[in-house]
């Protein structure tokens, strides 16, 4: 059993056997290294996604290729493989890992180059593909819900760096994080610069309000998150009032309800944030029902890879 990616030190140890995709071949953990000449660590230059595995399938791997891709263009970053090879890559590494559920991270950076911050000394980008397990948050905290701050860590602004690309610049979400953990929560919610709610340190964000779902646009500062997409698809199904809309801290402390939502977390409830609490304290219903609604999707939609 493989350690977890996201809290282990590489997460890989001491497993049997892995294979990632490094630029074109398939090598174990130890192998798997990249140059120190490589923008993606010397400047973060470079964009990723991280993907998930549902017995044996791929969940909306189009969806995420379509962000990596949107994400490349933003940066002027050419892709060294078409779409179809990139695809194939994803597949290959889940069955070669023979990874029944789990997590994909594909990374694309701007490649070896010299020291300085010009792209142009980067022929070509660096490709790799990690397949492995995921745990985000113990599995009590999704019947129980997490403590969530707001940070004073602000989202970026899109008059900086539009924060939609989904690149491995992250310190601002680390920071959160940081804020997070130093107050003793779960999980930090960014504003924007103007003050409205923007997303979470790796997740989107949602809250109920009479029966209404609302989610932060895009527009005020966050990623277009492939679980919050799939979780309006499920609200417009069950007939159940969503909409993009602007939200306060106020907002959030009134809130019937509030989850916090992606790829690695899946749906995770929140019952506090700054140490009010949300609705009565407790996972509210269309939270529950939503998350049942979201497994049952993901363990249905597509083909198994192997
Ligand atoms: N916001 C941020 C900052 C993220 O890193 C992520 C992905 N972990 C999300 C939102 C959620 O996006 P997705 O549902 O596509 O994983």
């Amino acid at each position: 059993m493989m350690a977890d990616p996201l809290r282990g030190s590489t997460g890989l140890e001491g497993t049997e056997h892995v294979e990632i995709y490094l630029d074109g071949q398939w090598v174990p953990p130890e192998a798997a290294r990249v140059s120190v000449f490589d923008h993606g660590l010397l400047y973060g230059d470079g964009i990723f996604e991280g993907i998930r595995i549902y017995g044996r399938r791929i969940f909306r791997l189009d969806a995420h290729l379509d962000r990596l891709w949107a994400s490349a263009r933003a940066l002027a970053l050419t892709i060294p493989l078409d779409r179809e090879a990139m695809a194939a890559v994803v597949r290959e590494a889940v069955r070669r890992n023979r990874q029944e559920d789990g997590y994909i991270r594909l990374v694309v950076t701007r490649g070896a180059g010299s020291l300085g911050i010009d792209p142009a000394s980067c022929p070509t980008a660096t490709v790799f593909c990690v397949v492995t397990d995921i745990h985000v948050y113990p599995r009590e905290l999704y019947a129980n819900g997490i403590r969530a701050i707001t940070s004073a860590t602000r989202q970026v602004s899109h008059e900086a760096f539009d924060p939609r690309v989904k690149s491995l610049n992250y310190l601002k979400n680390v920071l959160a994080k940081i804020d997070a953990r130093q107050a003793g929560a779960d999980e930090a919610i960014l504003l924007n610069t103007a003050g409205y709610v923007a997303e979470c340190s790796a997740d989107n964000i949602f809250v109920v309000r009479t029966g209404r779902l609302l989610t932060p646009s895009p527009q005020d500062g966050g990623l277009e998150g492939i679980t919050r997409g799939a979780i309006l698809e499920l609200a417009a199904e069950a007939a159940i009032p969503a909409a993009e809309a602007r939200l306060t801290r106020y907002d959030l402390f009134t809130a019937d309800e509030c989850f916090v939502c992606g790829t690695g977390a899946e749906l995770m409830p929140v019952t506090t944030i700054d140490g009010r609490t949300i609705g009565d304290g407790r996972p509210g219903p269309l939270t529950r029902r939503l998350t049942t609604a979201f497994h049952a999707l993901a363990r249905h939609e597509g083909e198994p890879v192997w």
